[in-house]
């Protein structure tokens, strides 16, 4: 993409903002599109945002996402509201007004379910809704039930109130509204708790007259979100079976436990990554006042899916004679994955040896090299173990890139055990040195904390036990 003097810059604004994956889809369709904006995270304490807000119009700012814990303070400093945030009462678009000098606020969360739904064909005209959660999230769900036209609107929550307080401004803003299709919410009367014996029975108060499959749920809590994805906030199979359409809010896993539950019970399930995708569609088309073409959503929604669920990719780290190539090659063929070796991948590359591109290269030119391969290895690679070199994951942006490929293993050692298998090799510079033993130890001691930090898991090799490693090494994730 050309940066020069017309390019427009996109901000999120939130706290943290460092796992973002917006830049995903707003830089991926800026190059797709062939327009010059760029999108950036700031992050931005609570104190400063109004400040933050302001200077972002001074800067001549397109326009900016918002996200936690900004979404409903933001309401303060925009220009203009648009009526379903405010009803709902949380913006997480800023489109800039240049008439009245600042932003207007958006809420393309919801218009981003909305489109999801849409797409997936699930119509919720006149349909029996459950929600669960009365969360941020749930009440963009809720407005988007009435919106559609529900029939009637069921808003289950832990703390009860929560659930009442949305209840109640709904029913009161929709009951004035000449937007009769939408009948009303009721919420939980029985208790604040979700667990089955005290949510099954109230629904079921009703179920004598809900058919089996009848329902359409949303699953709007936190409970189920990745690494705790074993869990479901309610786990009674009675109520999977009223469910013909769940739609779990949480895209990681990409199969919930409360999808799981749904489909085993003969109901349709989807995550909402979708949601994500559109919700950042719908405020890049008020950016630029574009619709964008079909085609390449979908292309962005590969690079969304890829990037967030990493694939099946099993990455191996760690020092020389870790056991990176050994087990790396028989966990592939245990697991009927490819194997692949970044020294050996670049070497092909280059056209030359690892030696050759220090010698006449230099150092930086290698580690340049290092890291242009795992963008494209992370863009490109599936099914594959992947062993990399000694020094890759030291360099941070390598150690990012890494996770972004797959699931990263950091395989561990003794300097006495890493020493013996590789006292014989006879192509290791480190070993024609002085004291190679030493040397090890000095070295991997200076690297631990960075390996560490770059993996997702530590496995020790320390026995060279291939099958108790290998066991460690394919366990699902
Ligand atoms: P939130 O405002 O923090 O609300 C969290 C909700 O989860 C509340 O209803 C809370 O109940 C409930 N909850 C949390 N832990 C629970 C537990 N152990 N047992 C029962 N209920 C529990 O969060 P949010 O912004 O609404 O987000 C909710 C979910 O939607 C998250 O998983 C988020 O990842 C997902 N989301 C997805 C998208 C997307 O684009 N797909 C967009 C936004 C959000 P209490 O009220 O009782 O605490």
């Amino acid at each position: 993409m050309l940066i020069d003097g017309n390019t427009r810059l996109i901000g999120l604004i939130g706290n943290p903002v460092e796992h973002t994956l917006s830049p995903v889809i707003h830089n991926g369709l800026s190059v797709k599109m062939g327009i010059s904006s760029v999108y950036v995270p700031f992050q931005v304490e609570g104190e400063g945002l109004d400040q933050a807000v302001k200077g972002a119009y001074e800067l001549n700012i397109l326009g900016m996402n918002v996200t936690v814990p900004h979404k409903n303070q933001v309401l303060e400093s925009l220009v203009e509201i648009d009526e379903a945030a405010k009803q709902i009462g949380a913006v997480n678009t800023l489109v800039r007004v240049e008439a009245k000098h600042g932003y207007k606020g958006y809420n393309t969360d919801m218009m981003g379910l909305r489109r999801q739904i849409q797409e997936d064909g699930i119509s919720l005209k006149n349909e029996t809704v459950v929600i669960l959660g009365a969360g941020g999230a749930a009440k963009a769900v809720v407005y988007m039930c009435l919106l559609e036209g529900a029939g009637k609107v069921y808003l289950l929550n832990r703390t009860l109130e929560k659930a009442k307080q949305i209840a109640d401004q709904m029913n009161r803003i929709w009951k004035d509204s000449c937007m009769t299709a939408a009948s009303g919410l009721e919420e939980n009367p029985e208790g604040a708790d979700l667990s089955p014996d005290k949510v099954i029975p109230m629904l079921l108060a009703d179920y004598g007259k809900i058919r089996e499959q009848e329902l359409i749920v949303f699953q709007a809590t936190a409970v189920g979100l990745a690494p705790n994805d074993r869990q479901a906030v309610l786990e009674d199979a009675e109520f999977y079976k009223k469910i013909k359409t769940g739609v779990d809010l949480i895209y990681n896993p990409a199969n919930t436990r409360f999808m799981q539950m749904v489909a085993e019970q003969g109901g349709k399930a989807y995550n909402s990554l979708k949601m994500l995708l559109y919700q950042g569609v719908t405020a890049y088309e008020l950016w630029h006042d574009i619709t964008i073409p079909q085609e390449i959503v979908e292309e962005v929604y590969v690079d969304l899916k890829r990037r967030v669920y990493k694939k099946d990719n099993r990455v191996l780290i760690g020092f020389m004679g870790s056991g990176k190539t050994t087990f790396g090659k028989a966990l592939a063929g245990k697991l009927g994955m490819h194997f692949l070796d970044t020294d050996t991948y670049i070497e092909k590359q280059a056209g030359k040896s690892i030696a050759d591109i220090f010698a006449e290269d230099g150092e930086e030119a290698f580690r340049k090299l290092e890291t242009e391969t795992l963008v494209y290895l992370r863009d490109h690679l599936e099914n594959t173990v992947l062993a990399t070199g000694g020094g890759m994951p030291l360099r941070e942006c390598n150690a990012r890139l890494l996770k972004e490929t797959g699931r990263v293993f950091y395989l561990t050692a003794a300097p006495q055990v890493i020493y013996d298998r590789i006292k014989d090799s006879t192509d290791r510079p480190l070993l024609q040195g002085e004291n190679p033993y030493g040397r090890i130890c000095e070295l991997m001691k200076e690297r631990k904390s960075r390996y560490e930090a770059a993996a997702d898991e530590l496995v020790d090799t320390n026995s060279n036990d291939m099958e108790e490693i290998l066991d460690v090494l394919s366990k699902p994730f």
